[in-house]
């Protein structure tokens, strides 16, 4: 049973390593920014409603997020365990995600952080060409990181897996799976 949160700032590669991970972990992957641009991308009601948001880099407002990753973990695929990636982003949810998994008796087995210095992520970012990734929204995007999303990392401080997150993708992932393997 593995349940896992993946944190770092955008361009660190958490959605990369997620998809390698859920693979070779046989857990589901649950993205919530994927979440997001499939609903914008379908037009949906909840799409419309944040769209501007993602274009601009804020956070979409935390009962529109959790109750969209709470209806995603009540799925059956997430009995033996999840990975989050881009969930919890900031306290206030991460808060909202203990007690959702505490009432049925779940905790996290850990939080994984990938570390990556900020001239590289600006890079990467730019490489990615997503359309939130022009200089301002990406500067943007960093400095939520720092104010919101970061206190998370003392938050979780007695679950928390730090990698190295600049190395080829593989071996990335390799250093995720034996810093968990370390943990147990
Ligand atoms: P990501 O794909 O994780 O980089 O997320 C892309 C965008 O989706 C973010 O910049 C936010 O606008 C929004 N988003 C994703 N996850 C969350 C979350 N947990 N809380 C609020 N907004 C989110």
């Amino acid at each position: 049973m593995t349940r896992l949160v993946l944190v770092g700032p955008p361009g660190a590669g958490k959605g990369t390593q997620a998809t390698a991970l859920s693979e070779k972990l046989g857990i589901p992957h649950i993205s919530t920014g994927d979440l997001f641009r499939k609903n914008i991308a379908e037009q949906t009601e909840l799409g419309q409603q944040v769209k501007h948001i993602l274009d601009s880099g804020g956070l979409v407002p935390d009962e529109i997020t959790n109750q969209m990753l709470i209806a995603r973990l009540e799925l059956s695929d997430t009995a033996d365990g999840f990975l989050l990636d881009g969930f919890p982003r900031n306290l206030g949810q991460a808060e909202v995600l203990a007690t959702v998994l505490a009432e049925s008796d779940q905790k996290l087995d850990a939080v994984v952080q990938l570390q990556v210095d900020e001239d590289v992520l600006v890079q990467r970012l730019l490489a990615r060409g997503r359309s939130d990734d022009n200089e301002d929204v990406i500067r943007h995007r960093l400095h939520v990181y720092q104010s919101e999303t970061a206190p998370l990392l003392d938050y979780y401080r007695d679950l928390l897996v730090t990698v190295d997150g600049v190395a080829e993708i593989d071996q990335v992932t390799d250093r995720i799976l034996a810093a968990l393997r370390d943990r147990t």
